[in-house]
């Protein structure tokens, strides 16, 4: 074999899936700290304006003390798909080709969006960052994390806004009631991750 042949099936075979942030290495799964309530497939209970439902994706913790600006990565090359920029629940959805299957990630409760609807991204360019010390104060600091997702199936299609004119998309993060939706519609995260 030649060393061009060898070079191509060496790049090939290299995952270009990453860690959505950055805790020293974006290549060690282990290095994912949750929060209490963070894990994949928990039974969320039900609230004032949202039914019982499982947690969709995982709640990752900021890897460190940057309270001001943590950044916030797209785990693959790919397209981001929608934007939505208000308050706590701000969020970004990016479309991947990984091993020729489409895949979609979520990102959710972040700040500082640095990308726009119909932007090709790469995993090396930050695309938001966590909240920071002022925007928890104001929001709550129970977003004191970011929630990530990937999903198995197209989001579903919106109507944008004024408010919102980007937000194309929506995940189908709170109407998973049982575990065949859940896994319907989603990979869990860490295991993704893990396989690629
Ligand atoms: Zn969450």
């Amino acid at each position: 074999m030649n060393c061009i042949l060898a070079c191509l099936i060496a790049v090939s075979l290299q995952s270009n899936v990453y860690l959505p942030f950055d805790p020293g290495s974006r290549r060690d799964v282990s290095k994912i700290r949750l929060t209490e309530i963070g894990e994949f497939g928990l039974k969320r209970k039900a609230r004032p304006t949202v039914p019982a439902h499982y947690h969709t994706g995982i709640d990752i913790r900021r890897p460190g003390g940057n309270y001001d600006a943590e950044p916030v990565f797209a785990m693959a090359a790919g397209k981001v798909i929608s934007k939505r920029t208000d308050g706590p629940y701000a969020n970004l959805i990016i479309e991947h080709l990984i091993d020729r299957v489409k895949v979609w990630t979520l990102y959710e409760h972040i700040a500082g969006i640095l990308v726009n609807a119909g932007e090709i991204v790469t995993p090396s360019t930050p695309i938001a960052r966590f909240m920071n010390r002022d925007e928890l104060n104001r929001y709550g600091w129970q977003f004191d994390h970011f929630h990530f997702e990937v999903l198995r199936v197209q989001p579903l299609k919106l109507q944008p806004t004024a408010k919102n004119p980007e937000r194309f998309f929506n995940a189908y993060s709170l109407v998973c009631y049982n575990l065949d939706d859940l896994y319907r519609y989603y990979y869990s995260p860490v295991k993704f991750l893990e396989s690629h």
